[in-house]
């Protein structure tokens, strides 16, 4: 394997994707039309929950936690979804609660299940809002992580790279109405183009990916940068948040508690790993093994973050 084709299989199992669950291809033709159960978490906003399983064909790659906020005038979406037949199902969802016209769909990163649904929606001509960084980020990778999508789901239900049409370098206000969001664009953390919500209205924070609740974070971005965007997030004051991936909402700061355990556990021993000229694969089978019982999917990230937190360190 070339390093350029090594290194866009780690992001591309880093996304989400679990490569080994490609030969389900081959059962593809099951379908899931329609609307969702969604959970209404605060006054007009509603959320679905992701599985916590890596891509496959059985789930559409509908593993993110995903949903929507109504205003007096018209429709937001907070991230669209893994496919397009997620971003579909989520579109359905919406036409289920109001017929307010959908006029923004924010995608949070990068990362194919937070965002491949995008395409259900451009017949609603939104604006398509992401960090200043994500048009970028997916002039890498998108192609890449669409072709993939395609061979595990067929090519009508991956869905389109769709690139955003707002670009958010600091911060913005998005007005619904009768509610102000505020999308604000972060440093490299989770990937290095984390864009963050907070509706007004109600005290709702959405991290996306910065915060992982139960599901095994992945560090794809940098790692002293994630756990300063936490400390920053933590400093808002917040009545709830939406983490992209684990329960739906859960109290804020108090919810960042385990990732930032984790963040921290897996800082200070890869640097002490540094500091002991311990390898980076030995390091991988040691660092933070304290945190395996703690988080489902561990092994399939750990080893992985390891890695990416030794090269960001060892040269410190
Ligand atoms: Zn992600």
């Amino acid at each position: 394997m070339t390093d350029l084709a090594s290194a866009t299989r780690r992001r591309l199992l880093l996304g989400g994707f679990c490569l080994c669950c490609l030969p389900g291809a081959i059962r593809r033709g099951e379908a899931s039309p329609g609307p969702f159960a969604s959970e209404e978490i605060a006054e007009g906003i509603h959320i679905r929950r992701g599985v916590d399983e890596d891509a496959s064909l059985a789930n559409r790659d509908a593993i993110a936690n995903i949903g929507f906020i109504i205003g007096r005038d018209g429709v937001l979406v907070a991230d669209p979804g893994g496919s397009l037949t997620d971003g579909e199902n989520l579109r359905a969802t919406i036409r289920q609660k109001t017929n307010l016209p959908i006029r923004f769909v924010v995608m949070s990163h990068v990362h194919p299940d937070h965002i491949f649904g995008a395409g259900a929606f451009r017949q609603d001509n939104p604006v398509f809002v992401g960090h200043a960084r994500l048009a970028q980020a997916l002039l890498q990778r998108g192609e890449y992580y669409r072709s993939v999508l395609a061979t595990m789901l067929g090519s009508e239900r991956a869905g389109p790279v769709v690139a955003p049409t707002m670009l958010v370098s600091d911060k913005t206000e998005i007005d619904l109405g009768d509610r102000l969001i505020e999308a604000r664009a972060h440093g490299p953390a989770h990937t290095t183009c984390d864009l963050s919500l907070f509706d007004k209205k109600t005290g709702t924070l959405f991290p996306a990916d910065l915060l992982f609740v139960r599901r095994a974070p992945s560090l794809d971005g940098g790692l002293r940068g994630w756990l300063k965007e936490l400390a920053a997030l933590k400093q808002r004051g917040a009545a709830r948040a939406v983490p992209g991936h684990g329960p739906v909402s859960i109290d804020w700061p108090a919810g960042s508690t385990d990732i930032e355990r984790y963040l921290t556990t897996l800082e200070r021993e890869t640097r002490q790993a540094v500091a002991d000229s311990v390898g980076i694969e030995a390091a991988v089978r040691t660092v933070a093994s304290s945190e395996r019982d703690k988080w489902l999917l561990f092994d399939e990230y750990n080893g992985r973050n390891v890695t990416e937190a030794y090269r960001e360190l060892e040269w410190q």
